[in-house]
């Protein structure tokens, strides 16, 4: 007999306890039209009244709800009522090409999407080509829009005169609650389902103070998007806190992040290094501008942030930089690099090696790297394998497709990331295992000759990618970015590697390019390098 309750664990549990504990919280939302700010009651009612709208237009348990739109107030609302009446909420990425968003949506089968008015256009190019989507609801400031989606509904008209109580229906815990596409890196997009009990559990553990560590006395700010793995899971913990949520909007540069942060007094923040280096440059470009001594946390994840960058933060600010690791098929926290007691009084720059790397393994999951025969290497922090994890937040197969032996091996993700695990237990990226340069059936981490190169004074950006050679398979190519107005030498760039790297894992040749080719996230586009560089002779052959 099961001697305790079996309550299914379900997300309007903790998504009311917001509303509930702290009714007259604030939640501020910087728009194109100024700033909006309501209380946290006023997003309990009308997460209700958006849920019986959806009602009223038919969408029931199972349903997909999308969603093309910035982070903000309505936004919020959709990812509360959505999975709280036992639909799904898909977020879409609103920088994918427009054939990617056909492609998932119609692999969604979403019946709506909620876009934000200045999104419309990015919808329209799609017009015709979405047969399942039934209704399009416009969330719009002024109610003044124009589309040639008909019908298109206003949100705000959508949810007047409904009422403000809903009763939550029973769901059971394993059915889904949100789904999230891979931003398609190294592929075709594919579909992660989260559900209520994976994301619940994910929600609980994130808050921790190991872990995000977040209170009710916080003010955060995720300037990470919410159309990408669920901006983290920030929306969710901050409302379950039911803590003071601060929304950018469109508003990610620097200027305008430094100006939210320092109104609203945030205390912590999250998002990718791109929006760092924008902060930070606005930063060193306007000493004393701004009063940003609220600000206590900072989680940086998506890619890895440069040490120097770290480093800048945490001794200008006084702020604790942390960086996380994870993926969208992770839900997407899965490691977070905090010190341990006993490293708190190391010097500076052997605090700075563990700060550069991504971290502990949250609890609840198990993570392990191994060879290609699948064998556990050793986690000294040398030796380089394929990272798996595996545990009750991690995806088992995706949306729609039968797990492969390839990317779920014996109950495992195998992430497609390698990376190392020192004796402490944090792992670090070396690299995407596609990313990898293989020279001579050694494995040389594109990722660490990065970091290094972008180390160097006038370097703005550096990107390695492996090129064909007829010796050794494969051997590094340097492509870097100068800052505007700099010069920086091949020659120097290969003195500063020379104290860092043994002489086999130098670079081939250094090319000079105009910009690195982003993703829709804002990470290196590796693949539109290597296809670039494909026909490249380096100077070694
Ligand atoms: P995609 O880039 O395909 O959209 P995700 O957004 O889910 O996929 O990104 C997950 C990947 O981002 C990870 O597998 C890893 O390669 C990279 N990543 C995330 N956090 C870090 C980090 N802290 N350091 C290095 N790489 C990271």
């Amino acid at each position: 007999m099961n001697t305790m309750m079996s309550t299914p664990l379900t997300m309007s549990i903790l998504m009311d306890r917001g509303p509930a504990l702290a009714p007259e919280n604030e939640i501020v939302s910087k728009t194109r039209d100024g700033v909006h700010r309501y209380t946290y009651a006023d997003l309990g009612r009308r997460a209700r009244q958006l849920a019986n709208a959806l009602h009223r237009l038919g969408v029931g348990q199972g349903d997909r709800v999308a969603t093309l739109a910035w982070n903000g107030y309505r936004h919020l609302e959709v990812y509360y009522a959505v999975p709280c009446m036992g639909a799904v909420l898909h977020t879409l990425n609103l920088r994918l090409s427009s054939a990617d968003l056909e492609y998932i949506i119609n692999h969604a089968e979403d019946s709506v999407i909620c876009v934000d008015e200045d999104l419309l256009p990015i919808l329209e190019k799609l017009a015709g080509k979405l047969p399942t989507v039934k209704h399009v609801i416009v969330m719009s400031n002024t109610g003044n829009f124009t589309t040639s989606f008909s019908p298109a509904l206003d949100y705000e008209k959508l949810i007047a005169d409904e009422s403000t109580e809903f009763t939550w229906p029973e769901i059971d815990e394993n059915s889904p609650m949100g789904l999230c596409y891979t931003s398609g890196t190294t592929g075709k997009p594919k579909g992660v389902m989260y559900t209520h009990r994976s994301n619940y559990i994910h929600t609980i553990t994130g808050g921790l103070p190991d872990l995000l560590g977040l209170s009710r006395s916080d003010t955060i700010m995720a300037v990470v998007p919410m159309f990408h793995a669920n901006a983290w899971g920030l929306p969710y913990i901050a409302t379950m806190l039911g803590l003071k949520q601060v929304f950018p909007g469109p508003m990610m540069d620097g200027a305008s992040v430094c100006q939210l942060i320092q109104d609203e007094k945030v205390s912590f923040t999250g998002g990718v290094p791109t929006i760092w280096l924008g902060v930070m440059n606005e930063l060193l470009q306007n000493p004393g501008k701004y009063d940003l001594s609220s600000l206590r946390s900072m989680i940086c994840g998506g890619s890895a942030p440069p040490r120097a960058m770290i480093d800048w933060f945490e001794s200008n600010l006084g702020v604790d930089f942390v960086q996380a690791w994870g993926m969208t098929e992770t839900s997407p926290l899965g490691t977070v690099t905090r010190l341990k007691p006993k490293m708190k009084d190391w010097p500076k720059e052997k605090k700075l090696d563990i700060k550069q790397r991504a971290g502990i393994y949250a609890p609840g999951l198990d993570i392990s790297i191994v060879d290609d025969f699948g064998k556990e290497v050793a986690h000294d922090g040398v030796a380089m394998g394929r990272l798996l994890i595996r545990g009750p937040w991690i995806a088992a197969t995706y949306y729609k497709e039968d797990p492969t032996p390839e990317k779920f091996p014996n109950g495992w993700l195998d992430t497609g990331d390698v990376a190392t695990i020192d004796a402490e237990g944090y792992m670090a990226i070396a690299d995407r295992s596609k990313d990898l340069v293989k020279s001579g059936g050694e494995w040389i981490s594109s990722v660490d000759l990065e970091n290094s190169i972008m180390a160097v004074p006038g370097v703005a950006e550096a990107a390695v990618i492996a090129v064909n050679h007829s010796k050794w398979q494969e051997r590094p190519l340097a492509c870097v970015v100068i800052k505007p107005g700099v010069e920086v030498s091949r020659e120097q760039i290969y003195e500063h590697l020379e104290k860092y790297f043994a002489k086999w894992w130098m670079p081939d040749d250094i090319v000079f390019i105009e910009s690195v080719p982003k993703t829709s996230v804002g990470k290196f586009d590796k693949k539109v390098l290597r296809h670039q560089f494909a026909d490249y002779k380096l100077p070694t052959e």
